[in-house]
């Protein structure tokens, strides 16, 4: 059965340079990605902060794909969050230019009454003292999956170590395993890292797949083999907004639903690198994910 599905992260204007030009101040934020992604699934709770710049039509995008915005706090007193990315040439690695916290500084994360009780949260990469935060208004969640990013691991390690010890699952691509665990096989890494806390680690590796570690099982899915990637900014937050927006479409949280939420994930997040910015997200129906989920399919099919 569909259960709502909280989701707390930054939402944000985006500047980014990649090779079709510069983009300047888009939508963007992980809480941005991952609640769209999400709401292809479920009914989704967002809590974050924007400024006094941010654009009425914004707020109606979340609200014609459903999302319940009485956990958007929006701050006079400041702009909103604001992040600023180069990529390469062949858009595999980028450089932040600028990470403007604004309304973020001084943003603490209030829980409206309606959304306590959650069966299912997501940590989008935010700071990892809001991150617990929420975790503290919450009642028994189901599943919290969190995720973060070099920015928090390099910059507040003993914060985000406290919080990993309430999450569940989490999510982080390969460079940040290797980092936060001080592991380089990424098998060794995973384990260090269940040491933390995590029952489940999903490891990204960008244009080389997904691998989850429960347990002894391990799960890998490869990438879609799109063409086509003209802006891979928020393809991680969509990953995990799809990942954990098809597990509380299920409402429960079994390994075969792990397994296949990594695929889902990977599918929302094929199409968000084909469009700049939630541009490709945005338009997605539920038929183009169920048709790239059969892609995936037959991709790793070799036993027939
Ligand atoms: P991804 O490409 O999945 O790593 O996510 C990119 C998104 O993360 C962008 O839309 C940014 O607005 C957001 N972002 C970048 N740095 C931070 C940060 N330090 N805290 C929260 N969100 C961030």
């Amino acid at each position: 059965m569909s259960s709502p599905l909280l989701v707390v992260g930054s939402v944000a204007f985006d500047t980014l340079h990649n090779p079709s030009g510069t983009h300047s101040r888009i939508l963007g934020g992980s809480a941005t990605y991952a609640s769209l992604a999400a709401s292809h699934f479920t009914k989704v709770r967002l809590v974050g902060v924007v400024g006094k710049d941010y654009p009425d039509s914004a707020i109606q995008m979340f609200r014609q794909h459903d999302i319940d915005l009485e956990g958007l706090e929006v701050d006079k007193s400041g702009d909103t969050f604001h992040w600023e990315g180069r990529y390469s040439d062949d858009l595999n690695s980028r450089t932040t230019l600028a990470t403007d916290l604004n309304v973020f500084a001084t943003f603490s994360p209030k829980i409206p009454a309606a959304f306590k009780s959650s069966p299912f949260v997501m940590l989008g990469n935010i700071d990892p003292v809001l991150q617990l935060e929420v975790l503290k208004q919450v009642e028994k969640p189901k599943l919290v999956v969190a995720d973060t990013m070099n920015f928090w691991i390099g910059g507040k390690r003993d914060d985000l170590i406290k919080t990993l010890a309430r999450v569940d699952v989490l999510v982080l691509n390969d460079e940040e395993a290797r980092e936060l665990s001080g592991k380089s096989a990424l098998v060794t890494a995973a384990r260090a890292l269940f040491a933390m806390g995590p029952r489940v680690i999903v490891i990204k590796k960008g244009e080389h797949g997904a691998v989850l570690f429960e347990g002894s099982e391990i799960f890998s899915a490869p990438a879609y083999p799109t063409g086509e990637v003209i802006d891979p900014t928020g393809a991680g937050d969509t990953f995990a907004g799809g990942f954990i927006g098809y597990i509380a479409s299920k409402g429960e949280t079994s390994h075969a639903t792990l397994r296949r939420a990594v695929v889902y994930g990977s599918a929302l997040a094929s199409y968000s690198v084909e469009g700049i910015g939630v541009d490709r997200v945005l338009t997605l129906t539920r038929d183009d994910i169920e048709k790239r989920y059969n892609i995936f399919r037959t991709l790793t099919s070799f036993h027939e």
